[in-house]
């Protein structure tokens, strides 16, 4: 690895060293088809950055763009990495449908499903979009939201079609935070998550946020590890550039955590690899 990467992913105070990135759009926020010159570019800032193992996740919505032959040409131009293939599964009321047919069709192809909600009631626009999504918060009870966000997650835990959940507090994205005690509505989630075997990420997104704040919080995290629940490694990067955005400051977090393990997954099979120092 060059000097340059370790600065990037291991700084001085940060004894362990990530080498995953599994939330990554290639396609940013519309239908573009994978070519060589799409995905490349992620291959390469990977390499740079010292990441050995990265999923594309792109939203279910452009599915179209996907193309499995072209990441298995990727693969073979670039044997040094692991790459995935994978999606990010909404609930959006209009598209996810029909994406989720597709990752039924195309299930024993993919490596990998992250599970996200990005729409409450609305369906014409996703909470998280900054600044818009915030004015679906105003004027509402605050409390009723984060009830109905996480009643959201647990019906898309319950298609069985995700290996891990993405951004698992996004519905604080914009700064708004509950009044009531949400501990027994996550401790649920988390039951069910645990259940279901399925890990959670560690998304640096919320760094770039209004919220300004790691997904998921400190709280739900301890909770999550209580749980046994594993993690995957994300930075939920919308260009090549932000691939890894922020690792060395999670890899600081991780490491006052006491987390040492991350999982990877190979065709939905998880493995969970022990983070070197
Ligand atoms: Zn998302
Ligand atoms: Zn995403």
């Amino acid at each position: 690895m060059s000097s340059e990467a370790s600065s990037i992913l291991h700084d001085s105070n940060t004894p362990l060293l990530l080498f995953s990135d599994y939330h990554t759009h290639p396609q940013g926020h519309r239908v573009q088809r994978y070519t060589h010159e799409l995905l490349q570019p992620w291959a390469d800032s990977a390499r740079r950055l010292g990441l050995k193992d990265i999923a594309f996740t792109d939203h279910d919505r452009y599915h179209a763009g996907i193309d499995f032959d072209e990441i298995n040409r990727l693969r073979e131009r670039n044997p040094d990495l692991r790459i995935r293939a994978g999606i990010e599964l909404d609930n959006d009321p209009v598209h996810s449908p029909a994406g989720r047919k597709w990752i039924e069709t195309n299930w024993d192809k993919l490596d990998f499903v992250l599970g996200s909600v990005h729409f409450l009631e609305r369906a014409d626009q996703m909470f998280d979009s900054v600044p818009d999504g915030a004015a679906q918060f105003e004027g509402r009870n605050i409390d009723e939201i984060y009830a109905d966000y996480f009643r959201r997650l647990r019906e898309l835990i319950a298609t069985g079609l995700v290996d891990s959940l993405a951004h698992l507090d996004l519905i604080k994205i914009h700064g708004h935070r509950p009044t009531a005690d949400i501990g027994t509505l996550v401790n649920e989630t988390l039951e069910f998550i645990h259940a279901s075997h399925l890990a959670i990420e560690l998304s640096t997104a919320g760094w770039r946020k209004p919220v300004n704040e790691l997904y998921p919080a400190n709280s739900i995290i301890g909770l999550a590890m209580e749980k046994g629940i594993p993690f995957t490694t994300a930075s939920d990067a919308h260009s090549h550039v932000q691939l890894g955005e922020n690792f060395a400051k999670l890899a600081q977090k991780m490491s006052e955590f006491g987390i040492r393990r991350i999982s990877v997954f190979e065709k939905h099979k998880r493995a969970d690899v022990s983070l070197q120092l």
